[in-house]
């Protein structure tokens, strides 16, 4: 199910324009509008899944899809070897912004710890 209002759903209907890098049967990956470091994907399930609170044992396979996504993502951007960070942010305190599930695959620079 998409949601009319959900930006992300807008995308994956190509209601919206996006940078499209890869995508799977049900994951979609493209270009961060405002990216943090070189290498810069959001992977998202072609499903409207609002938040990692909603995974459930119906739709968690889309997580897997959505990691092998980020998998080959990383090696076509070529930050497979150099390492990278996978980020879900979640609610108000994990500074979401969007209510689409969404991995932010970040690489191409070296992160620190912890996190801000
Ligand atoms: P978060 O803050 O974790 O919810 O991440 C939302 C991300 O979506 C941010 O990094 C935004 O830059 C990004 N974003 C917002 N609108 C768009 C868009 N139209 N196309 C691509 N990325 C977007
Ligand atoms: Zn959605």
């Amino acid at each position: 199910m998409m949601s009319d209002d959900c930006l992300f759903c807008k995308i994956i209907k190509g209601e919206i324009p996006a940078n499209i890098v890869d995508q799977s049967k049900n994951a979609l990956a493209f270009r961060d509008i405002n990216p943090k470091s070189p290498v810069h994907v959001l992977i998202i399930p072609k499903e409207h899944i609002a938040s990692c609170r909603d995974l459930s044992k119906e739709n968690i396979h889309y997580l897997s899809e959505m990691a092998f996504l980020a998998q080959d993502v990383s090696l076509k951007e070529k930050i497979a070897q150099d390492g990278y960070r996978w980020v879900i942010n979640t609610g108000i305190n994990g500074g979401q912004t969007v209510d689409h599930i969404h991995l932010h695959l970040i690489g191409g620079r070296n992160m620190t710890w912890p996190p801000g």
